[in-house]
Formats: structure tokens, sequence, C-alpha cells
């Protein structure tokens, strides 16, 4: 196993916005078909964090690598040169974020909202594109919704629609920030059946959630972040069942 290479690799990850040092050196493996799970208190910079592996921060230092790609930047002649827009475009491809708000497009079908992205920015074949959207309509358990409109669904069917948005550009990794935060009690159990079944089905996962159910259950590894740095991690067992860091243990006493 010591050979296999991570797809994720975060090392010293710095990010402030203006005096406000929100990550403090983030360093964060993950390795292929691993599903881990980030908690931590709001302000910790969690989503900072899944924002800078999807481009959507910059960094101010340090570096991620998603497979062969390092995030936002390009070695050229030994030189380090930050991408152009088409190449960042490029290494989006391969990573998926779901975020608490879903914000489907209100104005196309479920299965628009779907294909667009594939089709529209990433050039796929449309009948590729419409069979996989379909398909993955069925892992998400709303193959009878392809033709809805996102105000006609239930807040827990369109964060399953926005999930099944973000698998239709393939990616190798899928950021889930808060994904179920937004819903009401009751729709929550829908979208986390939904993403089990794609940890199941071998994708390689960073989830930000408070669920600890689904910490306990689902994650290969669990990381507790707090003040922009990572103070502890390992499997579900240790860090939630026995954490060993007073700042972990205060937070996790709040769940129980
Ligand atoms: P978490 O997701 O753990 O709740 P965030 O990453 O959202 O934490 O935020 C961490 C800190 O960064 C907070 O203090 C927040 O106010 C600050 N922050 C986040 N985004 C911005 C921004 N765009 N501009 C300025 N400050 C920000
Ligand atoms: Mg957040």
């Amino acid at each position: 196993m010591s050979d296999v290479q991570p797809l994720v690799r975060a090392r010293n990850v710095q990010k402030s916005y203006g005096d406000n040092e929100v990550l403090k050196g983030i360093d964060l493996d993950v390795f292929p078909g691993e599903v881990v799970v980030i908690l931590g208190p709001s302000g910790s910079g969690k989503s900072t964090f899944l924002r800078c592996i999807n481009h959507l921060e910059d960094m101010n230092a340090g570096s991620i690598m998603v497979g062969d790609d390092q995030i936002g930047y390009e070695l050229k002649r030994g030189i380090l040169h930050r991408l152009s827009a088409r190449k960042i475009a490029h290494q989006r491809q391969k990573i998926g974020m779901v975020f608490q708000q879903f914000n489907l497009y209100p104005h196309m079908t479920v299965l628009q909202n779907i294909i667009e992205a594939p089709i529209g920015v990433h050039k796929f074949a449309r009948q590729d594109a419409l069979k996989h959207a379909r398909e993955l309509l069925a892992t998400v358990g709303l193959s009878d919704k392809a033709d809805a409109w996102p105000r006609h669904l239930s807040g827990g069917q369109q964060q399953r629609v926005a999930i099944a948005r973000a698998l239709a550009i393939k990616p190798a990794l899928m950021l889930f920030d808060e994904p179920t935060s937004a819903l009401d009690p009751e729709l929550v159990g829908e979208v986390l059946a939904t993403m089990r079944t794609l940890a199941d089905q071998g994708l390689t996962m960073i989830v930000v959630t408070h669920e600890i159910g689904f910490a306990r259950e689902a994650a290969d590894r669990v990381v507790f972040m707090d003040g922009g740095v990572v103070v502890e991690q390992g499997s579900p067992e240790q860090v939630i069942g026995n954490p060993q860091h007073p700042r972990t243990q205060a937070f996790l006493s709040r769940f129980i």
C-alpha cells in the first residue's frame, strides 16, 4: 500500500484576508477512494481550504497537487507560472464541488442543469452527456425528475441534483462544503445517504460537515481543524471516539 500516491497533496497552505491569517499552513494528503471528513468550529478555515483546492481562492503560500496538477500553477523551464484561464478550467474539470446553497439554475430543468457544464464548458458530446446525466439521476435516486423544474423539488432533492451536476464533469475528486446545513432536518438523511452511496462507489471525497454520525460511519479519516491549522486527524474511532487534543474534546462535547 505504501507506494499508492495521494490524489490530493496539500503542503503548508496559507491564506490571509488582510491581517486575518485564516489558513496557517495546512498539510493534508487524501488517497484515491478515501473519504476525509473535516470537522471544526465556524471560522476555522474549512471553507477557505476547500476553496483553495477548487481555485476559488488564491493561496498566499504553499502548494496543492491534485493528481499531477499543481493547482493554479505550472512548471515551465524550471519556473512556476500562474495558469491561464483556459488551463485553470481544465484543472477544475477534475474537481466537483457541492455547496451549502445548491443554487441550481432556476430557468433550466433538472436534466438541463446537469448537462450544462459538460456540454457548454467542457465540450462533452451531447449524447454522452445526456446518457451520463440519466445514470447520475439514477444514482441520486431522482430518475423520475429529469424534466422537473428546480422550484418544484424539495431542498433535499435539489441538493441531490446539485450533487449529480457536480459529478457530471466526471471529477476525480469531490468537495462537499456543509451540503446539509441549509436543509430542514427531515431532508438531511436523504442527502447523506446519497453521499454514502458515492463513498461506497469509491469516489474520493473531502467533506466538511457538522454531521458527526456521517463522519463516524462514512469517513475513512477525520480531520479536526481549528484556527487555521489541522489540530488532530485519524480514524473516526480515534478522533471522534477518543480525541486527544483539548480543542477537539471541547468541540465534540457540544454534540453529546
Ligand atoms: P469555516 O468554513 O471553517 O467556517 P471560513 O473558511 O469560511 O471558515 O472562514 C475563515 C475566516 O476567514 C473567517 O474569519 C472569515 O471571516 C474569513 N473569511 C472567509 N472568506 C473571506 C473573504 N472572502 N474575505 C474576508 N474574510 C474572509
Ligand atoms: Mg464554511
